[in-house]
């Protein structure tokens, strides 16, 4: 029976064969899905998809596009947002 931690399907099980025969589980956590666009919910580019740990031996540069609403929005949105901020600026004044 494995520990009480690893007998959730949230971890992945692989099966390892040992040279003396022996199989034993090896236990890995489930990548988390890909990361979305706040507005239109599409998938973001750029953006890895890993585990919290794997993340954080990325450097910052890797971990999202590095513009405004990077890793946010997506650049089409981010597009459309800009404009439309502009156009409300300009009909301000
Ligand atoms: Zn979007």
């Amino acid at each position: 029976m494995p520990r009480p931690a690893l007998r959730t399907r949230s971890v992945k099980r692989k099966y390892v064969k040992l040279p003396g025969g022996r199989t034993t589980i090896h236990y890995k956590r489930k990548k988390p899905g890909y990361a979305k666009c706040m507005l239109c919910g599409g998938k973001l580019g750029g953006v890895p998809r890993g585990t919290p740990a794997e993340i954080r031996k990325l450097a910052h540069s890797e971990r999202r596009p590095e513009r405004i609403y990077g890793g946010v929005l997506c650049p089409r949105c981010l597009k459309q947002k800009l404009k439309e901020a502009i156009r409300f600026e300009i009909a301000k004044t």
